[in-house]
């Protein structure tokens, strides 16, 4: 789960991280009341689940009160396109606005789950302000890379090498560290899965400050972060990921028009490959899990028909935890129920498949059944492009 930059940057507060002053506003007219209050020139800062808001117009200086206003007058409301978003964009309906910093130096400054190493590895560069993509490709020496001991944590020798490597003055390097460790303490406390300050500046009057900050959850963590999972803002997600989420299926939204339901994630993965090399596109990832019961298999297809890309139906199920006459029927019945249109392609395997295709062929429904996994992406893609 993503959160806007304003919680993160609340969040990180509470861990010693600096931030500058600062304030929410939904209107022209809050923005340059909070901006009244902060007193000077402040930064108008689009609040959507991107980056590159900057190259977007979704952040300005503004040094007076026809600036702030013109400025939350085109953000507010605006579907902003940045090269993250995609095209359709995603919805300003906040602004945060800020104090300006003088900036004299922007870091960069990151921590990631790194799954090969299973540690929190921190990744600096002196060349922050842009994208890490940009900087390792055209300054790839520039990068800092501290993997983290899960053993005895984040050492204060690792932020102080870190604070020395990105060439800071050691006046400066010491108020860094706190900054650094910070956001480590943020991170390992609330089972983030990314923090990412960029860029955390020093600025003229030699002080560190989180001018940016963005973080991400482990959403199986969320249980057990009541305060973190109520940050959640809806209106920034795929609606299709969303509606799937909220009834507990692991779906990931795709671009192409073939509706994939599928039991295990390696299975999943392997329907979407197989669907590729026959020649389609998968319009979603979706493991419905070990055991789906026939009600579980309904909420499936209700949550790939909310798609209307797709325009085919492949049900790949191997069932060794669950009974393919069970999954069948899980498939006949939400046919029915949902009256799906759709060419839907069935392939089963395991416990009980005879039983299972039984049950598909004896429904009088035009359900197809595959025996293979090639067979049933090829089928799948031929009915996709024949609808
Ligand atoms: P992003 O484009 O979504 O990553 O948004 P950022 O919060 O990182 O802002 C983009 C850029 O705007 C930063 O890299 C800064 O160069 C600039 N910026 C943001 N806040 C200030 C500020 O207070 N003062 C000045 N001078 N520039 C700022
Ligand atoms: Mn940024």
């Amino acid at each position: 789960m993503d959160i806007h930059e304003y919680q993160a940057k609340e969040l990180l507060a509470k861990f010693g991280v600096p931030i500058a002053r600062g304030g929410l506003a939904y209107s022209p007219e809050q923005a340059t009341y909070r901006a009244s209050e902060l007193g000077g020139t402040v930064v108008v800062k689009a609040q959507i689940h991107s980056g590159a808001r900057g190259k977007a117009g979704g952040v300005k200086v503004c040094k007076t009160e026809k600036e702030i206003e013109d400025a939350a007058e085109f953000m507010l409301g605006r579907k902003l396109v940045t090269h993250q978003t995609g095209s359709a964009g995603k919805l300003v309906s906040r602004l945060y606005i800020e104090e300006a910093t003088n900036i004299d130096r922007e870091i960069y400054l990151g921590f990631v789950m790194d799954r090969a190493s299973e540690r929190i590895v921190v990744v600096a560069s002196a060349a922050g302000g842009m994208d890490i993509e940009e900087i390792s490709a055209s300054q790839p020496d520039t990068i800092i890379r501290v993997a983290v001991d899960p053993a005895v944590g984040m050492q204060q020798f690792q932020a102080r090498e870190l604070a020395f490597g990105l060439g800071v003055d050691p006046e400066i390097v010491n108020k860094l560290v706190p900054a650094i460790m910070g956001c480590y303490r943020a991170f390992r406390d609330l089972d983030a899965m990314m923090v990412e300050i960029n860029p955390l500046v020093i600025t003229k009057e030699k002080q560190v400050v989180a001018l940016d900050a963005k973080m991400s959850f482990d959403d199986n963590a969320l249980f057990r972060r009541p305060h973190i999972a109520e940050l959640r803002d809806k209106s920034q997600e795929d609606p299709r990921e969303t509606y799937a989420s909220d009834r507990g299926l692991s779906y990931v939204g795709l671009d192409g028009d073939i509706g994939c339901i599928v039991n295990g994630a390696g299975l999943a993965m392997a329907t979407l490959d197989m669907i590729k090399l026959a020649g389609g596109e998968p319009a979603n990832f979706l493991d419905i899990g070990g055991g789906a019961s026939p009600e579980r298999v309904t909420k499936s297809f209700k949550a790939v028909l909310r798609d209307k890309n797709v325009k085919a139906i492949l049900v790949n199920v191997f069932a060794g935890i669950n009974r393919c006459d069970w999954v069948a029927k899980g498939v006949v019945d939400a046919v029915k129920e949902l009256d799906i249109k759709l060419p839907i392609v069935v392939r089963l395997a395991g416990t009980n498949v005879e039983e299972g295709r039984k049950i598909i062929d004896n429904s009088g429904l035009t359900v197809i059944s595959a025996e293979t996994l090639a067979d049933a992406a090829k089928q799948a893609v031929e009915a996709a492009k024949k609808a």
